[in-house]
């Protein structure tokens, strides 16, 4: 039997170097898993009948000598993210006839190194949610907690994760849709610098602030497929160069005193869940024992976040998603004339939750409403940057809760948006500037809930995060 609950990715690695199991073993023992626990979890939308074929190839590459610390490794990975000849929907109506022509380039830099695909994990529709529950499959529970949900929208991922029903994962962060529900289900949730690992061929949503992302029970794991996938595309125009990326981090870290983590406490006072809240206070004092310098922040501008992100996002959204009409991919119902055929296939293949955000940004970018909205949003985004980057003059890292709330019941929030996305009011900042951000487990609820703390640093400032992350998980 394999310990899957405390295996890590090194563990993983070393014993099949030694030959104590195989990959197939390994990847027999997560389906195992899956075959158990998924239909009342149900993490995976679906699970590849080719998982032990891959897992095989593995092996192989073992007996070569040629193994890397990914090779054979079992992945889910979210139902956004595109591998050849794989169905991929994004959890949406309207893309489940769709199959995909290609791999993402994440998913290619993993596939070089023998990574298992073991499916695609379950999201909210289009990647719009925090909680799972409004993917066109179906809902996914919090494996702490079956009555709750486990946040989203790499809610699958999550799950998966934190139920063994694989080892890693992977999701993807548009605001938060990685760190929260790594929170909600006691994971390590990486929000990577925009610009370091590919967006090519992922199903966008919002461009200028989607990344992949991983989702590990360490934060050594999630430094190890940051380190394999952090890489120059040119198949993403937004991709930032080799050179460009060691100048930022080396300049970054010249400018800033180590140790000094800065809490920016009037944006996150408000609304906080009690044990939330004295679970951060433990967790800052625990930093102070050891050694770290914790002082506050005043940072005004960031209460605008969230509302920013709910102008520029919907923009976003309504373009990248009118290529879905009903013509081009997946789904298509007839009409009498073109324009019927766009109502039908788009109306039924979208849930509510998404047009809303098409209308939204469609009416944010409407002639009249283009300087009112999403001009004057993009200015804010621009000072709230600014505000940050002022702020890592004098500190190395941000701290705030990674959630206002552990994870709430089903049903919960469904008939209210606003309340819904007032779940990512801690994340909103990190994806507006581009900056990175992890979640971390900091603990528990008194009924056993998992509890998270993040921490933010500035552009290419990962190995910081990981460093402080690695240091933090002592202290728990
Ligand atoms: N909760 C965020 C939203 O609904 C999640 C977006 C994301 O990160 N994919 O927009």
């Amino acid at each position: 039997m394999i310990d899957l609950k405390n295996l890590t990715i090194e563990k993983a690695h070393e014993a099949m170097k030694a030959g104590e199991y195989t990959s197939r073993q390994l990847t027999q023992a997560y389906l195992d898993v899956i075959a158990e626990k998924n239909k009342n979890i149900f993490a995976f939308i679906e699970v590849f009948d080719d998982a032990l074929v891959q897992a095989d190839a593995a092996d192989a590459v073992f007996k070569s000598g040629k193994a890397t610390l990914l090779t054979g490794i079992p992945f889910g990975t979210k139902d956004n993210i595109l591998i050849e000849g794989k169905h991929a929907s994004a959890a949406s109506g309207i893309l489940v006839p769709y199959i995909s022509t290609y791999d993402a380039t994440v998913i290619k830099l993993l596939k070089e190194q023998g990574a298992v695909f073991l499916g695609r994990t379950n999201m909210d529709d289009s990647a719009m949610g925090s909680s799972t529950q409004t993917s066109y499959y179906g809902i996914t529970k919090n494996p702490h907690d079956e009555s709750r949900v486990p946040g989203g929208s790499s809610g699958g991922s999550a799950a998966a994760v934190a139920s063994d029903m694989s080892l890693v994962a992977l999701g993807t962060e548009t605001c938060g849709s990685v760190r929260q529900p790594a929170a909600l289900c006691g994971l390590v949730g990486l929000k990577p610098t925009y610009g370091a690992l590919s967006r090519n061929g992922l199903i966008a949503m919002g461009n200028s602030l989607d990344q992949a992302a991983p989702m590990t029970k360490t934060v050594r794991e999630s430094e190890i497929i940051f380190q394999t996938l952090s890489k120059y595309d040119p198949m993403d125009s937004t991709s930032v160069s080799e050179e460009l990326r060691i100048t930022n981090y080396e300049l970054q870290k010249g400018s800033t005193p180590s140790k000094k983590i800065g809490i920016p406490r009037s944006f996150f006072a408000k609304g906080l869940d009690n044990e939330v809240e004295k679970n951060f206070n433990e967790s800052v004092e625990k930093l102070k024992n050891a050694g770290y310098e914790i002082v506050d922040l005043e940072m005004p501008d960031l209460e605008y976040s969230l509302a920013v992100y709910y102008i520029i996002m919907p923009a976003e959204v309504s373009t990248n998603l009118s290529r879905f009409d009903g013509i081009r991919y997946g789904l298509s119902l007839d009409g009498k004339d073109l324009l019927e055929v766009y109502e039908k296939s788009r109306g039924t293949g979208f849930g509510k939750e998404v047009r809303r955000r098409i209308l939204l940004g469609t009416y944010i970018l409407s002639h009249g409403y283009y300087d009112a909205y999403y001009n004057k949003a993009v200015l804010l985004r621009d000072k709230i940057t600014r505000e940050i980057k002022k702020a890592f003059e004098s500190v190395d890292f941000i701290m705030t809760p990674t959630t206002p709330t552990p994870a709430f019941k089903i049903g919960e929030k469904m008939d209210d948006p606003v309340a819904m996305y007032l779940c990512d009011i801690f994340a909103a900042p990190a994806n507006l500037s581009g900056i990175p951000a992890i979640a971390i487990p900091s603990g528990e609820t008194a009924s056993g809930l998992p509890l998270s703390v993040q921490f933010i640093s500035p552009h290419w400032g990962e190995s910081s995060l990981f460093e402080i992350g690695k240091k933090f998980e002592t202290l728990r």
